[in-house]
Order: C-alpha cells, then sequence, then structure tokens
C-alpha cells in the first residue's frame, strides 16, 4: 500500500540586494519571513541577490549580512550567492533555447518604444554581437495565483507585461530567472516578500511551468513608502538600520507587520525581540494592504524606544 508523501517541510528565505545598507523596508521583508518561517516550525535562509554589479555599493553585502547576525537572525541553510550561481542560469536558459520557450532578441530599447516597451515580435533587422534573450510568452497567457496576504492575484502577462527578458543584452541575468532557478534549487516552499514585487510573480510562476519547476506560495508584505508614496530604497535617504541599536528599527517592522507594540516593550536586545516575537507573532493581524507609510510606524516606534 502507497503512503502519500509527506508534505515537503517549510522553507523560507530573505533574498536582499547588496545595494546599501539594510533599512526599514528590507528589515520588514526579513522579520516578516523569519517570523512566517518560526511560526511553521521551519526553516529561514538568507541568498544575496547580488546580480547587477553597477547597481552594487562596496561592502553593502557584507554589512547587510553583519546588521542581520546583530540583531539576531541566523539562517538555517547556507548563505547564497547570486554571482556564484551562473552556470545553474546558463543551464536553464539553454534548455529553454532549445526547446523554443526562449529566444535572442536585437532589439534595441527605440525599437520597443512605440509599444511603451512590450515586446511582442522582434521588429529590428539588425544583429547586435551580444542579443538579449527572452521567453516567449504566447498571447492569451494568463497567469493568477493565490496570495497569502494580497488575495488572489490575475495578469495577461502577454498584454501587461510580452515577452520578457532572460539574460539582458550586457550578459547579466535577468531577477526573474535566476530568482526562480535558485527558489528551486534551494527547495523554498514559502516565498515571503515585499509587495513590490507582486507583478513579478506571474513571470516566475510562467518560468517555472517552462522549467517544470514546482511553484512555491507567495505572501507579499505591505512595502514601507515614505511621504510620496515611494517605497523606502537603499539609494534614496532611508536610514540605516543601526546594528547597535537595533531596538527602535525591530519595533517599527514588528509595527509594519501589524503586530501588537505593547508586546515586545521589555526586550532589551534583539536575540531577545526576536525569541518574544516568534512567540507573540500574530499571522492573522498582517496588513492585507499593499504599503505603509513609514510615518505611521516611527511616531510610534519612537514612544516605545529606549
Ligand atoms: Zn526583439
Amino acid at each position: 500500500m502507497h503512503r502519500p508523501p509527506p508534505c515537503p517541510p517549510y522553507r523560507g528565505r530573505f533574498a536582499p540586494s547588496p545595494t546599501g545598507p539594510l533599512h526599514l523596508g528590507s528589515l520588514v521583508a526579513a522579520l516578516g519571513s523569519w517570523l512566517l518561517a518560526e511560526q511553521a516550525g521551519g526553516q529561514w535562509w538568507l541568498r544575496m541577490e547580488d546580480l547587477d554589479p553597477p547597481r552594487e555599493v562596496a561592502g553593502a553585502a557584507q554589512q547587510q549580512l553583519a546588521t542581520l547576525h546583530a540583531l539576531g537572525f541566523r539562517p538555517a541553510g547556507p548563505l547564497e550567492w547570486q554571482s556564484r550561481r551562473s552556470a545553474l542560469y546558463q543551464t536553464a536558459l539553454e534548455r529553454l533555447l532549445d526547446e523554443g520557450k526562449a529566444f535572442a532578441c536585437h532589439c534595441s530599447r527605440s525599437d520597443l518604444a512605440a509599444s511603451q516597451g512590450i515586446h511582442h515580435r522582434c521588429r529590428t533587422g539588425a544583429l547586435r554581437p551580444d542579443p538579449a534573450v527572452r521567453l516567449r510568452v504566447a498571447p492569451g497567457t494568463v497567469i493568477s495565483f493565490e496570495d497569502g496576504l494580497q488575495g488572489t492575484v490575475r495578469q495577461d502577462v502577454h498584454a501587461e507585461v510580452g515577452d520578457f527578458v532572460l539574460r539582458r543584452a550586457d550578459r547579466l541575468w535577468a531577477y526573474q530567472l535566476a530568482v526562480v532557478i535558485d527558489d528551486a534549487d534551494q527547495g523554498m516552499t514559502d516565498i515571503v516578500r515585499g509587495a513590490d514585487l507582486v507583478e513579478s510573480t506571474p513571470r516566475q510562476i510562467l518560468l517555472q511551468r517552462a522549467l517544470g519547476l514546482p511553484t512555491p506560495r507567495y505572501l507579499h508584505l505591505p512595502l514601507v513608502v515614505d511621504a510620496q508614496g515611494d517605497k523606502l530604497s537603499k539609494s534614496s535617504a532611508a536610514p540605516a538600520v543601526d546594528a547597535h541599536a537595533p531596538l527602535p528599527a525591530l519595533r517599527a517592522a514588528w509595527l509594519a507587520l501589524g503586530q501588537q507594540p505593547a508586546a515586545l516593550s521589555v526586550c532589551s536586545d534583539g536575540s531577545s525581540f526576536l525569541r518574544s516575537a516568534s512567540t507573540l507573532f500574530e499571522p492573522m493581524r498582517l496588513p492585507r494592504r499593499h504599503s505603509i507609510p513609514v510615518a505611521a510606524l516611527h511616531n510610534t516606534a519612537d514612544t516605545n524606544a529606549d
């Protein structure tokens, strides 16, 4: 008699890009992904998404890792660096090309200007020495998925995105390909990240299907935004999380996750905060919103600061 295969264990990750020091916006994703993994009795891993050298800041990766360590975060698996995983991406790309699912594209940005940058067919006869490689997205390709927080997300990938880039003309790997390969290769079951990536998820699901890879569960946390409604990016004026005095940032992140502020008022350092947070965390309180203004968090967090 056959038994059904055991449910895969929960495995999630936090995957920052080394474009600056860790700030509140990325800390929300780190803490949220960690809390959900802890709550499920699962694992939480770290991955450095260092695919885009022109955007990276020297020393930022080590600084982010040191800050996460100082805050008490401990990954359960090996730390991966996307910059060291090109061979995996190359194998997947060649397979997609061999199967006719991807194609070399010689179009320039100006060739696609008339279609607002959306690629539905090649518009140039010119050949570039280093063409981009795109995934072919057939008309009528509609992807929908159930987000753990944002509800049903549906996207007509052909109409809204078009054939999308897997390897850029400058030979850098596109995020969409690398993240899909890595999540599958590392056995991720649950992807918890910022809501700015909701729009990318249908592309990733499409790629998983093209490569015969499993689709993990997705949950997109609200983004912390500034007064103008813009994401707190590492390149803007977002203050870095202070590794030596992390409690104000941890409390602000805890508030961004909709949790009870008073619950953690007695913690004295990052590790004791995380220990208490993992027992007090109430997933039902996670805000079903796309964004949260940073002012709403600092006002309350400051009153709790040491
Ligand atoms: Zn083209």
